[in-house]
């Protein structure tokens, strides 16, 4: 089985990805995961707060540490609302819905978002925000 490496918020980046990014070598990696996360039928996907799969191409990871301290946060409060197992084996679609059924909406995307410079051009972020519940 397909096993991946994601750190929690970015079930919602992968969401929210429109080909904006830090440069191509990043954008072009960020781009490869999703599609391969969603061609396969069950993923092992191994939830963290730390460096992943997608950090692995990008600028800010420096020795497997991202410089934006916040994002840490973001990671751990998204693991507090789905309550989810750290290993879980889960066609990517699924864990989507999950997320998106305690997540997707005006109050959560800001308070998990709130402060992403990306958040603006983010798919994700910009459909949440519109969802009063
Ligand atoms: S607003 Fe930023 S942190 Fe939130 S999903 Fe979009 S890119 Fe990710
Ligand atoms: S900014 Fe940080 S969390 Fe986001 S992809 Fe880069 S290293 Fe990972």
């Amino acid at each position: 089985m397909k096993e991946i490496n994601l750190r929690a918020h970015h079930i919602l980046c992968t969401q929210g990805f429109q080909g904006y990014g830090y440069n191509e070598q990043f954008t072009n990696n960020l781009m490869n995961f999703i599609n391969s996360a969603k061609v396969e039928s069950k993923i092992k996907i191994n939830l963290s707060c730390k460096c992943d799969d997608i950090c692995e191409k990008c600028p800010n990871n420096k020795k497997g540490v991202c410089i934006h301290e916040d994002v840490i946060h973001m990671d751990e409060l998204i693991l507090k609302e789905l309550n989810l197992k750290r290993i879980i084996e889960s066609n990517f679609e699924d864990l989507i819905k999950i997320a998106n059924s305690k997540l997707k909406n005006h109050k959560k995307c800001n308070e998990i978002c709130g402060r992403c410079s990306w958040k603006n051009v983010c798919l994700w972020f910009k459909e949440a925000d519109k969802i009063y519940i």
